[in-house]
């Protein structure tokens, strides 16, 4: 048999993309290596083990509902966020899209309530905070909750199921291509199924395997951005407008001296900095966040300086690596400390100046000097957005304001595709989602299953 499109991945990407397709009568094949939702079970989420005990599929990134549908998910319904796709369809075109996503989780389940930053704290942040140059982008979300989550992932499989051929704890090995057209997928076990299109969205986790194929068709591949940065940390008071009045919100910045651009990431109230372990990397990075119990006085959140390099360098995640590599040799193997106050004087912070501080950390870091590890414009980025952001956080430039090195954002590989994300140089094949480095949230990832879905059905929105 041959199917009008065979599916890669059964995440948001993959199943919007499906129910698309379906809504247009297409004959659709979906594959995922992992397992249907109700038997998707993390033996450490269960507290069956402490540790990962390395499944050899991974149950919270793989299955029905793909990466994060264990967690308490967030739909961010505003563009701006979770993703580059309004570089393909432009501003207008993706509001639609992320309207169209969001109606289809409502009409499986989701609750209709969104968070909407509104009111007069809200118009007078963004008014002061364009004053100085900072834009900033309030979000509005629909929080799905964990158990809804896994509820609504699984309305969709049982309508789907009824609807297409769903393959599921079935790995792809390959993909057929001839004479520069995709033609099918050929599994682990060998056997081979072939479709007019293929619409490939194996998420963060499938990167590395796509990786292998876009290497092997030698596919082209756009410039990948480095975000390198710092965790920032502050008394709750400092960012209490925003951390009050916008349920999640982003500042944009592009610094004068070197015309960078700077965002400020997760912000944590009343939270706790953490270093994170990156097993494939070997190194520890830091991270923040919030519990609901526990809690702390501090507020932080990540300022992180986006750079996109160019030809001859093809090693973004190379350079990231090493820098946060440095930061782990002069801590010790752990993550770096540093007042703002001595970053700026030019000396070493010691446990004796952090302990006189206001703000006390939260993390288990190594006080020393990020100068030593940051590259100088990175550093100047950095001091220059927290000068600017004293407009909307008062106090955040001040001596004692804590920051942790190093802080870095590693993106999957990035394919130069068509506006329809269609490959170019082959025809119908079509790659979506986390893994094509086009989206890095559920809503992005949804709104680029219809891109390829409608390129292939031909309908318009
Ligand atoms: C713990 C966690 C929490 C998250 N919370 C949020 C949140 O609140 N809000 C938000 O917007 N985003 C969140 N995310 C991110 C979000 O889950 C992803 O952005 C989104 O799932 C990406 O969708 P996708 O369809 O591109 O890929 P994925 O969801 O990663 O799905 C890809 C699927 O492809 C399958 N696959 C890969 N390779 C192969 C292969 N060779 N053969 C067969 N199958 C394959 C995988 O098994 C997987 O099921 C979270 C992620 C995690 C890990």
């Amino acid at each position: 048999m041959t199917y009008d499109a065979i599916i890669v991945g059964s995440g948001p990407a993959g199943i919007f993309a499906a129910l698309e397709l379906l809504g247009n009568s297409r004959k659709v094949l979906m594959v995922d290596k992992g397992k249907v939702i109700s038997e998707r079970h993390c033996p450490v989420l269960e507290k069956k083990a402490k540790t990962c005990m390395n499944c050899p599929v991974c149950h919270i990134v793989s299955g029905w509902g793909g990466a994060g549908s264990a967690s308490d998910g967030k739909l961010t319904l505003t563009t701006g966020f979770g993703g580059n796709l309004e570089e393909y369809i432009g501003e207008i075109r993706l509001e639609n899209m992320i309207r169209r996503v969001d109606e289809t989780f409502v009409s499986y389940g989701v609750d209709n309530h969104a968070y909407e930053p509104e009111g007069s704290i809200v118009k007078e942040t963004i008014r002061k905070a364009a004053s100085v140059g900072i834009k900033v982008l309030p979000a509005r979300i629909r929080h799905i909750g964990t158990d809804a989550s896994r509820v609504v992932l699984n309305n969709m499989y049982l309508d789907l199921k009824e609807k297409c051929d769903i393959l599921l704890d079935t790995v792809v090995r390959d993909l057929i291509i001839e004479e520069g057209k995709a033609k099918g997928i050929v599994l682990k076990d060998g056997t081979k199924h072939y479709a007019e299109h293929v619409i490939v969205a194996p998420g963060r986790e499938g990167a590395s395997w796509l990786e292998t194929i876009v290497n092997r068709l030698q596919l082209p591949i756009a410039s990948m951005p480095v975000d390198i940065g710092v965790r920032v940390e502050v008394p709750d008071s400092v960012c209490e407008d925003l951390t009050e009045h916008f349920y999640e919100v982003k500042c944009l910045y592009n610094t004068p001296s070197f015309d960078d651009r700077c965002r400020t990431f997760c912000m944590n109230p009343s939270g706790f900095v953490v270093s994170e372990y990156n097993r494939s990397h070997n190194l520890v990075t830091v991270n923040g966040h919030s519990l609901k119990k526990t809690k702390s006085r501090n507020t932080n959140f990540a300022i992180l300086v986006t750079k996109n390099f160019t030809h001859p360098f093809n090693n973004p995640i190379g350079y990231a690596t090493h820098i946060a590599k440095l930061a782990n040799m002069l801590a010790g193997g752990g993550i770096l400390l540093q007042r703002l106050g001595d970053l700026k004087d030019g000396r070493r912070s010691t446990e004796a100046r952090i302990q006189r501080g206001m703000v006390t950390p939260t993390a288990n870091a190594s006080p020393g000097d990020l100068s030593l590890v940051l590259p100088h414009r990175h550093l100047t980025d950095i001091v220059e957005f927290l000068d600017a952001l004293n407009i909307i956080m008062p106090g955040v430039n001040h001596s004692d304001t804590l920051l942790y090195g190093v802080e870095i954002k590693l993106y999957s590989l990035r394919l130069d595709l068509k506006d329809n994300l269609e490959v170019p140089g082959v025809e119908n094949l079509y790659m979506v989602g986390d893994g094509a480095g086009v989206s890095r949230g559920i809503v992005q990832a949804a709104a680029s299953g219809i891109i390829a879905a409608r390129a292939i059905t031909g309908s318009v929105e």
